[in-house]
């Protein structure tokens, strides 16, 4: 990361159309300097089993067929298609010499007026060139043996192929079967597997210490003393950390203590790939975040053009080896944090992991507002918490949710997206906006 003094100038230097706020930066410029600053990491090879929520970073391609062999899509009798003509009308009795189950080799031969039992999976019998579903059946005979006694009348005929899977139907061998770039989904991991790559080459899944600061912090239960409050920050940046795609590290609640804030800072810029602070980045006089970044970092100091989460810090802190540890400074107020988060956090973090730029950002949609946006102008842009339906109309709906202030999580904990309310005088009922939505 180098540094980003220039485009900080730059960007301190624009003014917001109104006047009315000096020097607060553009949300958009924000979040290309943090995302430029954030570089992808290595390569590693993971077993398949761990791989699901990293990114593919080589060509998966696939060195067998699948399915490997030709077989049956369903439960009944391996038969000569031919010899079912005219079981519709009168039922065909054919001898029933064998049976497959699935992972049997499947080495009975069909002949003329011959079926073989057959199970789901199992391969199709040479011979036999169709399936007939045994509910279309019914079997005469002794179950356990095969003595030329047993017969199974088909009452319904079947084209040639019918429930036949063939081989490589799926995935043919030399196939390119994912590019490099492709989100590693459950599914993904399974057709890794189906095709045998049971080591993929991944992007190293970030790990991202979060701490929290600020002598007012209860975390262990106790009871509140006379300033206290319970700490909120951690559980939420924590899980939103996981849900990004990266390994959570937790370094805990750190008091407003310069030299254990140094240390810890230190300790998690030796262990992680990034470090996510909440509080103490913003004017008062026991910030102490800001005083030992400042001192120990190479930071820029923000003022956002957003409500809420005005406050935020970026920069890198260096490694005794040199290599250089993206930080990011979030305020400590709950709402602030989490949507500092979603806009500054997470789109660099996603880059870190791998993903490319289409799945960097949570979905941004237009969607009708079915009550005010109320706000005043004040040269920022608000980023409402707002629950999200989808109406009779196709489109998305939004509402508020309850209370809006920075402080109030409880009331933005079920919010589905974020509604961004562009500067001015809010947004009448029946208004387009356009929505930030929670979820990939
Ligand atoms: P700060 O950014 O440190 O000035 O904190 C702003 C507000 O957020 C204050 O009211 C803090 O008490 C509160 N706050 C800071 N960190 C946390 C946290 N981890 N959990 C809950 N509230 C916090
Ligand atoms: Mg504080």
């Amino acid at each position: 990361m180098g540094p980003a003094s220039d485009v900080m100038t730059r960007v301190c230097q624009q003014r917001d159309s109104t006047g009315t706020v000096e020097g607060m930066v553009p949300i958009d410029e924000a979040r290309r300097l943090v995302r430029e600053r954030c570089a992808v990491l290595p390569a590693i090879s993971v077993h398949v089993d761990e791989s699901v929520g990293c990114v593919l970073a080589a060509d998966a391609r696939a060195d067998e067929d699948v399915p490997p062999f030709a077989n049956t899509a369903v439960d009944g009798y391996a038969v000569r298609a031919g010899d079912t003509t005219g079981a519709d009308d009168v039922p065909v009795s054919l001898a029933v010499v064998g049976e497959v189950a699935a992972g049997a080799p499947g080495d009975v031969r069909v002949g003329p007026g011959e079926a073989v039992r057959i199970m789901t999976g199992a391969p199709i019998p040479s011979g036999a060139d169709a399936i007939v579903m045994v509910e279309d059946t019914t079997f005469t005979g002794d179950r356990s043996t095969f003595d030329g006694s047993q017969h199974v009348q088909v009452r319904r005929s079947v084209p040639e192929g019918a429930a036949v899977r063939a081989a490589g139907d799926d995935v043919r061998r030399g196939d390119l079967v994912f590019e490099a770039g492709t989100p590693i989904t459950p599914a993904v991991a399974g057709v890794l597997a189906s095709i045998n790559v049971r080591q993929p080459r991944v992007i190293r899944r970030p790990r991202v210490a979060v701490l929290s600061t600020g002598d007012e912090l209860i975390d262990d239960g106790s009871p509140l003393l006379p300033g206290q409050i319970r700490e909120s920050n951690k559980v939420m940046l924590l899980g939103l950390v996981s849900a990004t795609g990266c390994i959570a590290v937790d370094f805990g609640v750190v008091r407003d203590d310069e030299a254990a804030l140094e240390q810890t800072l230190r300790l998690a810029a030796t262990e992680c790939d990034a470090i996510v602070t909440s509080g103490g980045v913003s004017m008062g006089d026991y910030d102490v975040v800001k005083a030992v970044l400042s001192r120990i970092a190479s930071m820029e100091w923000m003022q956002i053009a957003i409500k809420p989460a005005k406050p935020f810090a970026f920069g890198s802190l260096a490694r005794r080896d040199g290599s250089e540890v993206p930080v990011f400074g979030l305020p400590g107020n709950p709402v602030s944090s989490l949507v500092s988060y979603e806009l500054l956090a997470r789109p660099a973090l996603r880059k870190m992991a791998g993903f490319g730029p289409e799945l960097q950002d949570r979905p941004r949609v237009s969607a009708i507002t079915d009550v005010d946006l109320v706000r005043q102008a004040d040269g920022k842009v608000h980023f409402q918490r707002v629950l999200t339906t989808r109406a009779a109309d196709g489109r998305i709906h939004v509402r508020p949710v309850g209370a809006q202030g920075s402080h109030q999580l409880a009331a933005s904990a079920l919010a589905s997206g974020l509604a961004v309310v562009p500067d001015g005088g809010g947004i009448v009922a029946g208004g387009e906006v356009d929505v930030v939505l929670f979820g990939d």
